[in-house]
Formats: structure tokens, C-alpha cells, sequence
């Protein structure tokens, strides 16, 4: 059963569902936990999570297939990519599965707000892992908070896959050299709401984000990996120890390969190299695919395939994808997990 909501017009925001789950740790160990139905979480004014940013967060999604079965992509890698975060912030780990537990427990709790397969829309889902506690000092929190939240979100694509531009950043880095960039915390994300802000104020999808130490290579797209495509067919992704490793960025690097046929590396992109790519396109949870019309480069404007139209290999990996995330194509073994 599904309940009644206007599933095409849903959006990205937060919707309060009914359960969420949540467990404790304390004193080396980590409580049983449990689904609850407040949304409001009650935790001290001192929490090293609120002071120090010390907290860390997954994302991803549930999907609805024809059949009606409701299927995860990857859990078990957003659980590993948790577990680099905390352990970088001298956080606890969460087993891999007590993760996966813990997001099939919500899925199943909301089963009737995961989005109808017709819609495309799905249920995102909120891994949230916190230090909490009465601590003033900079030292790691003595008591952890896990939770596991989830809200129905839209098809990012209404009108189809439509390339859109964007801006890179030269005066504002997401993340130093040997800093957090790898892993997924909030301070990288406070860190780019103002260079993001410039960004849509000038009416780009967001900015590009440069190697920190030098300025000329291509890292992150907003939130989102980045991926080219040569003009001789070669699939190419960035790689820097300050890129947060998108798992849609590795499944395409794994598609590319032993679907399109392709040649898929992980490598340097050099902005002033841009002209040996025919298609770009930014990867993720939450991007899925989004194709790049242009990058904006200083008072330069490089444009990829088109600024209205996607370029056919990037349709080609959106196609099989998201064919694979909503259980219409064969996946690769142990990509599906059925809630
Ligand atoms: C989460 C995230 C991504 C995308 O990762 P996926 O695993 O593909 O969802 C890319 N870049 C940043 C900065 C992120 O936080």
C-alpha cells in the first residue's frame, strides 16, 4: 500500500514519516535500538556534534521496482563509507550490519511512503551518526547517537536528463589537502554554502570545486562526483585524496566498463585539458546523473556536448543505472539488497 501524495510534484524537503530508528552508544558499546516516532532529538547543549562538528552522515536511497518489492542500492558501502568517516573523526563504528539493519527496519516502518515505481521518485534515506554528551573541551564525545531517518523524494528530472552549468571555484576550496575531503561530514558541507550560494546566484546548478593545492584539476561537483567522457570513448573520473568516493561514481566506473564497453580510469582532469572531453556529467545519491552543459571558468565558458541536450553515452549510463537502482536491468552481484 501507498499512501496518497502528489508523487510527481514531491520534490527535495523534508517530510516527517512516522518511524525512524534510533541506538545509543555509551560505555564501548552500542544499544540494541529502536524504531521511534518522535522526530525530535533531545541531546545536550554541549554535544561535541553541535561545537566541533564532529558528526558524520550517509545518504541513499530505496527504491520501488514494477513488481512492487521495495530494493536498497549498495547499503553495505554507505555502511563501510560511514565507518572511514568516523573513524577520521575518532567516532565509533557502526557494524555494517546494524547499518543495514537499521535502514531496512525504516523502510519496512514506512513502507507505505516509498515513492510508486510509475513516479521515480524514491525514499532517501538519512544515516546521521553524532558525538553527543556534556563536553566543553576540543576532546571526542564519551556518548554517540545513530539515527536513521528517511522523507520521499522526486525524480530529479521532470523534464528528462537536462544538462545544466555550472561555475568553478578559485577562491573557495570544500576541503583542504589532507583534510576531510574523503570523508562525509558536515563541516565540508558548511564550508561550501557560501561559494554554493554565489554560485546559484548567478543562476549556475552550483560550483566546481578545484584540487585544493593547485587550482587546475576538476575534484567535486557541488555534492556530486564528476565524470567525463574523451572523444575517444574513454570514461574518466577524478582522483584525489580530497574527493568524497561517491558510490554512483564507482558503479558507473564498474558500468562503463562491463556494460558500454569503455575504457574507465580514475585520473587527472586538467581544466586546461577540458577540450578532450565531448560529455561531463556530476554523479550521486542525489544527482543521480545530472549532465554538464558548460563549466564557467573565470571569463571563459567551456562547453561540453550541449547546453540543452544529454550527450548519448551519458544517457546510455543514466539508463542503466537507474535501470539497475529500480530493478528493470540485471545488477552486478551484491549491488541489491531486498528490504
Ligand atoms: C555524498 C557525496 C557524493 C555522492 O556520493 P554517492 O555515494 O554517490 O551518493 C559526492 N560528493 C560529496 C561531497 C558527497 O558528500
Amino acid at each position: 500500500m501507498v499512501v496518497n501524495l502528489d508523487w510527481e510534484n514531491i520534490g527535495f524537503h523534508y517530510h516527517k514519516l512516522p518511524f525512524r530508528y534510533i541506538s545509543r552508544w555509551k560505555d564501548g558499546k552500542w544499544d540494541e535500538g529502536e524504531l521511534s516516532g518522535d522526530n525530535q532529538l533531545s541531546i545536550s547543549e554541549s554535544s561535541p556534534a553541535l561545537h566541533y562538528g564532529q558528526q558524520c552522515f550517509e545518504g541513499l536511497k530505496a527504491y520501488r521496482t514494477k513488481k512492487g518489492n521495495v530494493q536498497l542500492f549498495r547499503v553495505d558501502e554507505n555502511a563501510k563509507r560511514l565507518n572511514n568517516s568516523a573513524k577520521r573523526l575518532l567516532m565509533p563504528e557502526v557494524p555494517v550490519e546494524k547499518f543495514i539493519d537499521a535502514c531496512k527496519q525504516v523502510v519496512r516502518a514506512n513502507e507505505e511512503y516509498v515513492p510508486p515505481y510509475e513516479s521515480k521518485a524514491t525514499l532517501y534515506l538519512r544515516p546521521l551518526l553524532i558525538g553527543i554528551g556534556d563536553i566543553i573541551g576540543v576532546q571526542p564525545a564519551q556518548e554517540y547517537l545513530f539515527t536513521v531517518f528517511a522523507t520521499p523524494v522526486g525524480n530529479y528530472f521532470k523534464g528528462g536528463l537536462a544538462p545544466t552549468n555550472f561555475v568553478a571555484s578559485f577562491d573557495y576550496d570544500r576541503a583542504a589537502p589532507f583534510g576531510t575531503g574523503a570523508t562525509k561530514v558536515g563541516g565540508n558541507y558548511a564550508a561550501s554554502l557560501l561559494p554554493g550560494k554565489y554560485a546559484k546566484d548567478n543562476h549556475f546548478s552550483d560550483v566546481i570545486y578545484l584540487d585544493p593545492q593547485t587550482h587546475t584539476k576538476i575534484e567535486e561537483v557541488g555534492a556530486a562526483n564528476f565524470f567525463g567522457i574523451t572523444k575517444n570513448g574513454e570514461f574518466i573520473t577524478p582522483k584525489s585524496p580530497s574527493i568524497l568516493p561517491s558510490i554512483t561514481k564507482y558503479s558507473l566506473l564498474y558500468l562503463a566498463e562491463h556494460r558500454l564497453g569503455l575504457k574507465a580510469t580514475e585520473g587527472d582532469v586538467f581544466i586546461d585539458e577540458l577540450d578532450k572531453f565531448s560529455e561531463a556529467g556530476a554523479c550521486g545519491t542525489g544527482a543521480i546523473i545530472s549532465p554538464i552543459g558548460a563549466i564557467q571558468l573565470k571569463d571563459k565558458k567551456h562547453v561540453f556536448y550541449s547546453e540543452d541536450e544529454v550527450g548519448p553515452i551519458t544517457k546510455k549510463l543514466y539508463d542503466e543505472l537507474v535501470g539497475i537502482q529500480f530493478g528493470d536491468v540485471a545488477a552486478p552481484e551484491g549491488w541489491i539488497f531486498e528490504v
